[in-house]
């Protein structure tokens, strides 16, 4: 049994590698919401997502909440915020996908807005003020992610 269960393990890993399936772990909290972000933006996330109750201490309004290693693909999201019931589906959304812009993508933030406030991009460090209801986050998404987008087609 212990020597047909390494064989598995060994196994899968070789299927694995040879599908390009990548080993990444996401948050049993955030499994339903990166499933739908996946398919509403047709981009495969490739950064582990981990809840922490402690993030690097540094100077960036969105990095209060989420914070990026893109050398190692992880993302930790502080657990309070996720927590929060007036944190809603929609801010995690944006939240998440302005780490994966950071993590998977490398892209620096644009903090460039409108004339009326909105952000003209994913990379606004104050991205997840700015939705709030499931509504705000569909009609503004495709708009914010152009730059995660045209990366994501390059490398196709
Ligand atoms: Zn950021």
């Amino acid at each position: 049994m212990k020597w047909f269960l390494i064989f598995l393990s060994i196994a899968s890993g070789i299927i694995g590698c040879g599908q390009g399936i990548e080993n990444i772990f996401i948050s049993d909290k955030l499994t339903v919401i990166v499933q739908e972000l996946e398919k509403e933006t047709e981009i495969n996330i490739k950064c582990s997502i981990v809840l922490a109750d402690k993030l690097p201490d540094i100077n960036d309004i969105t990095g209060e909440i989420g914070y990026s290693f893109g050398s190692v693909n992880l993302i930790l999201l502080k657990d309070t915020k996720i927590n929060d019931p007036d944190f809603s589906n929609a801010q995690k959304k944006a939240l998440i996908m302005h780490e994966i812009g950071h993590c998977q993508f490398g892209l620096d933030h644009n903090n460039d807005a409108e004339t009326n406030g909105r952000p003209i991009s994913i990379m606004h460090q104050g991205i997840s003020n700015y939705v709030y209801t499931d509504t705000s986050w569909e009609e503004n998404r495709d708009y914010w992610l152009q730059d995660i987008y045209k990366i994501n087609e390059m490398k196709d």
